[in-house]
C-alpha cells in the first residue's frame, strides 16, 4: 500500500502520526490538567510497532511520541531501540521514516538519557517551558511550593536542555526547539523573557495559542492571546520577518532580523491550518483521533490481536483516514460552535 493513495475527504494526506505512550504527567499545567491516572489496556511494543508500521505504510514520514508526559513510559527507549532495529534489520515501511521527534516537558531528562535517547534515533526534541519567573511557572504548572518550586523546575529545563545539546540535539538545524503556551493574564507577560531566553540559547521558540482542547481547563476566548499580537509584541523589541507557514506544518515562521534566529507561532485558534492537516493521534491506549477536537476517536485494538491479519489494521487506518473530514479550528472560526465531550489534551497527546 503506498501512501500517495491515502487522501482524507479534504484531499489531505496522512504524513504525521503522533503516538502518546501515557496520559499520565509529572506536572499539572493549567491550560492542560492531566488525570493523574494511567489509561487501562496500555498498547505492548509489538502494538505499538505494528501502528506504526501500518500508518509508514500509508504514507505517514514522521512520528512524534508524547503524552502525558512521554519521559514517565518505561516503554519510550524500548521501543525507539526496537524501531532502529527493525530499520536495521530488513527494509520495509518504516524505511519511510524520515524523522522522529517527541514532545517533553524535560523535567527527567538527563544527561545520560538524551544521550541514549539519540543514539536510539530521536532526531528532534520539543522541551516545553512557559515562564522564567519561578511564581509564573510553579502556579501555570500546577506545582504546590511557590517560588522555590518553579525555581527548581526552570532550573531542572534548563539543564534538560544543556543535556540535550550536548548529546547532539543541534538547535541550529531544528533538533531541539522550545514551547510555549501563552495565555492572556496568566503567563503573556513571560513572552519577551522567553524569547530572550531562547535567542540566547540560539533556540526557535514556538508560541502556542491557548486552545480549546478538551473541558477541564476552563478555556475562555478573552484568554488567548492572539499569534499576530504575540508577533506584534516580539516586533517591537526585535524586529522580524515573516518566513510563512511550511506545508502541513503547525508553526508559522519568523526570523529575527537582527540574526537572532527563528520563532515560531502556532495560531490554531486565529488562523486554523485545517486545510493542510496530516496529523494522527493514537493514544496509549490505542485510540485513533484525527482531530484534537474530535468528540470520539477509533479503537485501533481489535485490529492490534495475534488473531487479526497484518494487513488488516493499514486497511483500518485506511478507512479511517480517508472518510476524515473533520476541520474543527476552521468551523470555530465560521461560527460553528465545538461539540463536545472531548477528550483532554494530556490523554491525546498535543
Ligand atoms: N508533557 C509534554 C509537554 O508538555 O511538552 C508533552 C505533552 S503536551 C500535551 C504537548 C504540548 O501541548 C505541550 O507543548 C503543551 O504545552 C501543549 N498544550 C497542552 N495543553 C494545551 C492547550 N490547552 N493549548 C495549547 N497547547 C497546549
Ligand atoms: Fe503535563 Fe505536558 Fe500537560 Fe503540562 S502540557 S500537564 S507537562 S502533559
Amino acid at each position: 500500500m503506498n501512501g500517495t493513495g491515502c487522501l482524507d475527504q479534504h484531499a489531505r494526506p496522512l504524513g504525521v502520526l503522533r503516538l502518546s505512550l501515557t496520559a499520565r504527567c509529572n506536572l499539572s499545567c493549567s491550560y492542560c490538567q492531566p488525570d493523574g491516572r494511567e489509561a487501562k489496556n496500555l498498547l505492548n511494543q509489538a502494538q505499538q510497532l505494528s501502528l506504526i508500521n501500518a500508518c509508514c505504510s500509508l504514507g505517514c514520514h514522521t512520528l512524534r511520541l508524547t503524552g502525558g508526559e512521554p519521559l514517565l513510559a518505561p516503554g519510550l527507549l524500548p521501543l525507539l531501540r526496537a524501531i532502529q532495529k527493525t530499520r536495521q534489520q530488513k527494509e520495509g515501511p518504516l524505511d519511510q521514516l524520515r524523522d522522529i521527534a517527541l514532545t517533553s516537558n524535560g523535567l527527567l531528562l538527563t544527561a545520560q538519557l538524551a544521550q541514549k535517547l539519540r543514539q536510539a534515533g530521536l532526531k528532534r526534541l520539543t522541551i516545553s517551558l512557559d515562564g522564567i519567573d519561578p511564581d509564573v511557572l510553579a502556579e501555570i504548572s500546577g506545582l504546590r511550593g511557590g517560588t522555590a518550586a518553579g525555581q527548581a523546575l526552570l532550573q531542572k529545563v534548563l539543564e534538560a536542555l544543556e543535556a540535550a545539546e550536548a548529546a547532539g540535539f543541534d538547535p541550529k538545524q531544528g533538533q531541539l526547539k522550545l514551547n510555549s503556551v501563552i495565555q492572556r493574564g496568566r503567563n503573556d507577560h513571560q513572552l519577551l523573557p522567553l524569547a530572550a531566553l531562547a535567542r540566547d540559547r540560539g533556540l526557535e521558540l514556538r508560541l502556542i495559542e491557548y486552545m480549546d482542547v478538551g473541558q477541564r481547563n476552563g478555556w475562555r476566548t478573552d484568554e488567548v492571546v492572539p499569534a499576530a499580537e504575540m508577533i506584534s509584541l516580539l516586533q517591537q523589541r526585535w524586529p522580524l520577518e515573516p518566513l510563512g507557514r511550511p506545508g502541513s506544518g503547525t508553526a508559522s515562521q519568523w526570523r529575527y532580523r537582527d540574526s537572532g534566529g527563528d520563532v515560531g507561532v502556532i495560531a490554531s485558534i486565529t488562523q486554523p491550518f485545517c486545510g493542510d492537516c496530516n496529523r494522527l493521534r493514537i493514544t496509549a491506549d490505542g485510540i485513533a483521533y484525527t482531530c484534537l477536537f474530535s468528540e470520539r476517536g477509533t479503537d485501533l485494538k481489535p485490529w492490534l490481536t495475534p488473531q487479526c491479519s497484518a494487513a488488516a489494521l493499514p486497511e483500518a487506518i485506511k478507512a479511517l483516514w480517508t472518510n476524515r473530514r473533520d476541520r474543527s479550528s476552521e468551523e470555530r472560526q465560521q461560527g460553528m460552535s465545538l461539540k463536545g465531550p472531548r477528550a483532554e489534551m494530556a490523554y491525546l497527546g498535543g
